[in-house]
């Protein structure tokens, strides 16, 4: 009975599912493809693309779009703002370059704000509560060099006291200019902490940063707490255990910190980590509802009501992850069998077309205080190393051709070919330019390339740390050229 009646209430609004059963952040959450910005399809977005997309957002009468000055190479950074409330939020996405998740959620949010069909009561209460200014893209330098840092190499989140950076003095000055009630300081984290001591990705951090090194709580720290707290209870139902507060060290040089000692409620987003979300678009919906839910909240002073002692016990980030774990390999070496787990992570590495992952044995021993992101129990096995397939061949496309089954089975991980022009094999095995030897021990740093044996069958190959299950004939095609 209970189901149909939840069926009988969807009810479908221009293609939006609506109910009066979900709050407005469910709502959100099963409506956000229509408020995508679509243009923005990854984490590799330039300046040139929210230019185009500031152009049309001119012409519609939502936004007020100002020039707020420009970078260090003289590309623009604007300041949009809508509302008119008396209740202040200034954000503020991208001052480290590579950290881009929140400015593409900004787009979706002003494609939310643009559209008149939708949400109305939400929005007018928004609207007519809170003035909200956005600033995306604080370092589009940074942005198109994909870097953290500006053109002149100086972290512009270490640069709020000496302002030497343009985008810190742009930053300041409109801070100032706005004394804004709320102030959301929008990064991205590495995807390798956890939520506190667990195995869970922490997806997104929250902090209040501190005003002291004795991290003393004043009425506007108090404030994003209790905010924080709010947001926390709404997230924590579509992401469960894995939302985390950053390091909450003072940094006198850091922005957050800064604008709440003057006296604006400061709130630090990080998005973190996500499983198989590498260009992490799930956590750039979760910047979107996280943001419009704190809007609402800041409009209608829904967030007082919450205890700051939930902020206090969200857990901290905690370095607890690798890409991959796997435990339990028996290994011999000078004569003596042991038993190791080891640790693997995935760099990325930029190249002409994108990047590719390049993959790193970070750690060796007893893993058991670390989690894998990707995480494999392989008692019974032992590592062996691969062999080389030393045969003259005239092109990639032959080598394309050969029976990977058979060449696993036989030991093989890499093939010799001195004529690859790329720096990735597009294969399950890597290429060896050289017949001089690589070397692939099992060694801190090393590239892990190796096979497991079972009863002295090889069953899986590890190659450039993608697992190839020779079982089921599920192979990765990430080989590296070396
Ligand atoms: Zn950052």
């Amino acid at each position: 009975m209970y189901k149909i009646k939840i069926i009988l209430s969807f009810i479908f609004i221009n293609g939006l599912i609506m109910s009066q059963n979900f709050s407005f952040e469910q709502s959100l959450y099963y409506n956000y493809e229509f408020f995508k910005e679509k243009t923005l399809k990854d984490r590799f977005f330039k300046h040139s693309d929210i230019i185009r997309l500031i152009d049309s957002l001119k012409t519609k009468n939502v936004f007020t779009v100002k020039n707020a000055g420009k970078s260090f190479e003289g590309r623009d950074i604007f300041l949009l703002s809508t509302g008119t409330g008396k209740k202040k939020i200034f954000l503020w996405s991208q001052m480290h370059g590579d950290e881009p998740t929140a400015t593409a959620a900004l787009f979706d949010i002003f494609n939310f704000f643009s559209d008149n069909f939708h949400y109305n009561d939400v929005k007018n209460l928004i609207l007519r509560n809170t003035t909200i200014y956005f600033m995306p893209m604080v370092n589009p330098d940074g942005a198109d060099y994909f870097t953290r840092r500006n053109s002149m190499m100086i972290d512009i989140n270490r640069d709020a006291n000496r302002i030497q950076t343009p985008e810190a003095k742009i930053l300041m000055e409109t801070f100032d200019s706005l004394k804004a009630d709320f102030g959301f300081n929008l990064h991205d984290q590495t995807p390798r902490y956890s939520a506190g001591n667990s195995f869970r990705q922490a997806t997104i951090s929250f902090l209040a940063p501190p005003i002291d090194y004795d991290k003393r709580i004043d009425n506007v720290r108090l404030n994003s707490m209790k905010l924080i707290s709010g947001l926390y209870e709404m997230l924590n139902k579509f992401i469960p255990g894995h939302i985390s507060k950053y390091s909450d060290d003072y940094e006198p040089r850091a922005f957050g910190d800064t604008f709440q000692k003057k006296g604006t409620s400061t709130i630090l987003v990080e998005s973190g980590g996500w499983k198989n979300d590498p260009e992490k678009q799930f956590i750039r919906k979760l910047n979107f509802i996280l943001l419009l839910s704190a809007f609402k909240q800041i409009a209608e002073d829904s967030y007082k009501s919450f205890d700051e002692n939930i902020y206090e016990s969200i857990p901290f980030n905690e370095e607890r992850l690798y890409d991959l774990i796997l435990r339990n390999l028996a290994i011999s070496k000078n004569g003596l069998d042991y038993k190791i787990d080891i640790a693997i992570n995935y760099l990325e590495i930029f190249s002409k077309n994108g990047y590719y992952l390049k993959a790193s044995i970070e750690n060796i021993g007893d893993m058991s205080t670390f989690y894998g992101i990707e995480d494999y129990d392989f008692e019974g096995y032992k590592i062996d190393s691969g062999k080389t397939l030393l045969k003259e061949f005239n092109s990639i496309k032959e080598i394309k051709n050969l029976d990977y089954s058979e060449l696993f089975e036989k030991g093989y991980t890499n093939i010799y070919f001195d004529n690859s022009k790329s720096e990735t094999s597009d294969m399950p095995f890597n290429i060896l330019t050289d017949k001089k030897k690589i070397d692939f021990a099992i060694k801190i740093g090393n590239n892990p390339t190796f096979v497991l044996k079972r009863n002295g069958k090889i069953e899986y190959s590890i190659i450039n740390g993608f697992i190839q299950n020779l079982n089921t004939k599920t192979f990765k095609s990430n080989g590296l050229v070396f």
